[in-house]
């Protein structure tokens, strides 16, 4: 008996990505689905951090639900250490905001073909629709990432297939392609009668909102760490994932939480950053200063302030208590920040 073929998919949870791998699974392809984590997921990372939804409920990872629910072997993948290169200078630029689409999906392809090597798996299976998105799902974007990943033939992307050169599986009569769809474009009609014969009765709603890279605030906030402070660190861009971010006139950066889940996350980072909170209920923070040194009296001032803002004060009023990286402590007096100033500081 010759040996089963095996596929690797690149999963989100999403309908396209659950269609893509139900179509090659029923032409009898083993398959394993694989679901990046690069530390941008937004959904992921507030999972992670314990945070809650408006209605108090967890946030679940989509690809782990639905993978259990239509019974598709799945590993959940982190390659967030290797991943801030790719956003600090990425080869192919930018999309709309920080997003560097290209170089994201080629670096996905490549951990996707060690995996597949790994596995001795045979090829890649990809949920892409051709025209969907602007940056990376037109065909020249498409090939321009194979080649880059060094994935050329390998990867098939079942929804779009008829419409794509034949892949190395095709060609070696793996799958048939016949079996395949030719979907393009951003009408999702097609899907929603496949998802309809293959029994896929519930999914993630369609993403783009997934990606803290592709938002815009996030962007902003970005842009605005390179001009003041001509450089980033990785630890700069995570923070981007939580918090109000404010920048106090001596260049000082803070950063107010917004919730639990953010106020026990930054928590961790004690030992790193100059570290405020209310002696009562209220929002935390975090402070770094533009040249490393402790912050001025002036900036412990007005960071207790931003405190006082975003805490429940009697007059407005509240002591709050600041620690050093190294983990001497001292009060301050809190006086509510004017709103005026608060918008001025805000990024
Ligand atoms: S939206 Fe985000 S995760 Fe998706 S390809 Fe672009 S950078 Fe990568």
């Amino acid at each position: 008996m010759g040996k089963k073929i095996k596929a690797i998919a690149l999963y989100s949870g999403g309908l396209d990505s659950t269609l893509a791998i139900k179509l090659i699974q029923q032409q009898g392809i083993e398959v394993l689905a694989v679901h990046f984590y690069t530390g941008f997921c937004i959904t992921e990372t507030k999972r992670r951090r314990g945070e809650k939804k408006s209605d108090g409920t967890h946030y679940i990872n989509p690809a782990l639900k639905y993978a259990a629910k239509y019974k598709i072997p799945i590993e959940i993948v982190d390659i967030s250490s290797d991943y801030f290169h790719i956003i600090t200078n990425p080869k192919y630029g930018y999309g709309k905001n920080i997003n560097p689409c290209i170089d994201c999906r080629a670096f996905m392809y490549k951990k996707a073909k060690e995996i597949m090597i790994k596995t001795k798996a045979d090829f890649i299976i990809s949920g892409e629709v051709l025209n969907q998105r602007p940056m990376s799902q037109h065909l020249k974007a498409m090939k321009l990432i194979e080649k880059e990943a060094g994935v050329e033939g390998l990867v098939v992307k079942p929804l779009s297939a008829k419409l794509l050169p034949p892949t190395i599986p095709e060609i070696k009569g793996w799958i048939n392609r016949e079996k395949l769809e030719g979907i393009s474009g951003r009408s999702r009609k097609r899907q929603l009668e496949l998802a309809k014969t293959l029994n896929i009765d519930e999914f993630e709603q369609p993403a783009g909102g997934c990606c803290y890279l592709t938002d815009e605030n996030f962007a902003k906030k970005y842009q605005e760490i390179i001009s003041v402070e001509n450089t980033i660190s990785r630890d700069d861009l995570y923070l981007l994932t939580i918090g109000r971010h404010f920048r106090l006139p001596s260049g000082t950066k803070v950063i107010v939480t917004r919730n639990e889940g953010e106020g026990n996350f930054v928590r961790g980072l004690k030992d790193r950053y100059w570290f405020f909170e209310p002696i009562g209920k209220g929002a935390v923070a975090i402070a770094k200063t533009i040249d490393a040194n402790p912050p001025s009296k002036e900036d412990l001032k007005q960071i207790a302030n931003l405190i006082a803002r975003y805490s429940k004060t009697e007059n407005g009023k509240i002591n709050v208590k600041y620690h050093s990286p190294q983990g001497e402590e001292s009060i301050i007096l809190g006086e509510k920040l004017e709103e005026a100033t608060l918008e001025n500081w805000r990024i």
